[in-house]
């Protein structure tokens, strides 16, 4: 395996210093990291991205965090430039998981080690490792969320659901979808969910037909009000969509807004992910029914634990090694669960946690 010479020229030592944060770790020698992360557009890669930095700096690492603008040609010049630059880890949250493998096999080339970070990267056999939630589990918690508020497993219904899907490039959204459309497919086979628009994928692989490109929020706001011009006439509501996640529901919701829905009358329910500080004031505000939380900062600190066993050449701990084939190899996982947070769990889950600050969402 080449990750034996990473942890032989990395091995771990015994200083310690401070970081950030106030706490002790136990430095890490020889310790060059890059960081890849996709955009600054999104709350969450910020977080992501400025977390495991603060992290590896304060046991020592050198550490080069970029940020990509969700464009895979400046994403590969970033790692080239890191590989370059003497990289001996890499952590990478792909754009388009196919498009990394000539920089990754440069990479290799200097035996650095290559972490898959939240997004599986796919197509080569050089990514060694992968951390991120269950994604199948994010959008079963969707899925699940919106059978029981409706009272579907009670017969309840017919509702008129829109379903949306994620990035088309991003592995982690034909997970998203499979885990929700597993509960809801179903139904809407069944006629307890009526699809207007008709955009109503017959099979998981065909959830890239209703996928928003770069997850845009105003990609997926044009969607939604071409749904709703084209399909909702004579007074027929939507009751439920299916938003993949929080930048996608910020479009929704915006465009439900300008068609007159109001919340606590006609609103629909509607899911998301990530707990973006305007998705949760949305929350509040009842004009977003809930989010799946992914807390970053365990992320982080998993990854983080990975790069210390790398680099004292022990055991890297995994929990999953069947689920994520990227095409050459199942790739070995490690996986974390994501929550629902719905309104009455913003106290007790995203603030006392420190997630987000109570001033941040208007409390
Ligand atoms: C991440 C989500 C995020 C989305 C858009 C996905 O790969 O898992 O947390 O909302 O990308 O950036």
């Amino acid at each position: 395996v080449a990750t034996g010479a990473v942890a032989l020229s990395l091995a771990a030592c015994s200083t310690a210093t401070t970081s950030g944060t106030g706490s002790t770790t136990a430095a890490i020698a020889d310790c060059n990291v890059g960081i890849s992360m996709p955009t600054r557009s999104l709350e969450r890669w910020i977080n992501d991205g400025e977390g495991l930095k603060t992290k590896l700096e304060g046991a020592g690492c050198t550490v080069d965090l970029q940020y990509a603008d969700n464009k895979t040609d400046q994403q590969i010049s970033q790692i080239q430039n890191q590989v370059a630059g003497g990289a001996k880890i890499l952590v990478v949250a792909a754009i388009d998981g196919k498009v990394l493998a000539p920089a990754l096999a440069d990479a290799k080339k200097q035996d650095a080690t290559v972490i898959a970070y939240d997004r599986l990267i796919n197509g080569t056999a050089d990514v060694d490792y992968y951390a991120t939630f269950d994604n199948y589990k994010v959008g079963q918690l969707q899925g699940q969320f919106i059978e029981k508020e409706l009272g579907l497993k009670d017969g309840k219904g017919p509702f008129n659901l829109e379903p949306f899907a994620g990035s088309p490039d991003d592995n982690n959204a034909k997970f998203f979808f499979s885990g929700a459309w597993d509960v809801l497919l179903p139904y809407v086979e069944s006629g307890k969910l009526v699809v207007p628009s008709g955009k109503a994928p017959k099979t998981n692989d065909a959830w890239t037909t209703i996928g928003i490109q770069g997850w845009a929020s105003d990609k997926a706001q044009a969607e939604m009000d071409n749904r709703l011009s084209s399909f909702y006439g004579n007074g027929a509501k939507v009751n439920v969509v299916l938003s993949p996640n929080d930048s996608l529901a910020v479009g929704i919701e915006a465009s439900l807004k300008s068609a007159g829905y109001t919340a606590g009358t006609d609103y629909p329910i509607i899911t998301g992910q990530d707990a973006d500080k305007a998705n949760v004031k949305a929350i509040l505000a009842g004009t977003q029914s809930m989010t799946v939380w992914k807390d970053t900062r365990t992320l982080g600190a998993q990854v983080f634990t990975m790069i210390q066993s790398i680099a004292a050449g022990t055991t890297v701990e995994v929990n999953d090694t069947k689920t994520y084939d990227n095409g050459k190899k199942v790739v070995p996982s490690y996986l974390l669960a994501p929550e629902v947070v719905t309104k009455d769990l913003v106290q007790t889950k995203l603030i006392d946690s420190g997630f987000i600050k109570a001033s941040d969402v208007g409390l």
